[in-house]
């Protein structure tokens, strides 16, 4: 597994915001979009491309198209819903798929809820969004999933990760990154310090889906 921490003042900028206690909502959702977009911008540098001829008003030009099949982002419920606006805006052509997982608060064990993902995921790049890496339970049964299903590559954008589940995350895919099978990696603003015993990112930003959404 690769991680990738992307050091970029915007990305730095905006994420300092984002931890801001005093962001309001409306802030945090849009500040949440734009970071994403940025960080999409290095998640998606290796997409597979093919050749393509066109021709401007002055003549023909050789580049690039998206090879198919089209990318498939999944967010996972319910933060990730909050990280969809900013990479759709990056690959508008992208299909959604949704992972929703319930997390037990006292062992911190995630079980599934929610599966909307195509059955056969055959040689196409998938994009997994979850905000926050903690415990890294969620993004393994996540990545798991998408594995079993034939993706080509999983690449999770997360805006913060902690150690603790960037290890677990790694452990369980350390055998994932051959030349011919899918690869994973992780995309993030920052690694920070620890998890608390609440399983907490520290300092990390609070609950994603609370500052989001609001605590229902
Ligand atoms: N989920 C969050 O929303 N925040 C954390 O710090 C950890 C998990």
């Amino acid at each position: 597994m690769r991680t990738l921490v992307v050091d970029h003042p915007l990305v730095t900028h905006k994420l300092t915001a984002l931890r801001d206690e005093a962001t309001d909502t409306a802030t945090f959702r849009s500040l949440t979009a734009e970071l994403v977009t940025l960080l999409a911008y290095e998640a998606t540098r290796e997409m597979r491309v093919q050749p393509l001829s066109v021709t401007t008003p002055v003549g023909p030009a050789q580049g690039v198209k998206l090879a198919r099949p089209v990318p498939l982002i999944v967010p996972v419920l319910r933060a990730g819903i909050g990280m969809l606006d900013g990479m759709t805006r990056l690959l508008p052509m992208a299909d959604v798929g949704f992972v929703g997982l319930r997390r037990d608060e006292e062992s911190l064990i995630a079980s599934t809820y929610a599966d909307r993902l195509p059955t056969d995921l055959n040689d196409r790049d998938t994009f997994v969004l979850d905000p926050m890496l903690a415990t890294g339970g969620t993004l393994a049964t996540v990545i798991s999933m998408l594995v079993s299903r034939g993706a080509a590559s999983v690449t999770a954008i997360c805006l913060l990760a902690a150690p603790e589940g960037l290890r677990r995350v790694e452990e369980a895919f350390a055998g994932e990154e051959t030349d011919a099978g899918p690869w994973v990696r992780v995309v993030t603003a920052a690694v920070d310090e620890r998890l608390n015993e609440r399983g907490y990112i520290v300092p990390g930003l609070g609950d994603a889906g609370d500052r989001l959404f609001g605590r229902i």
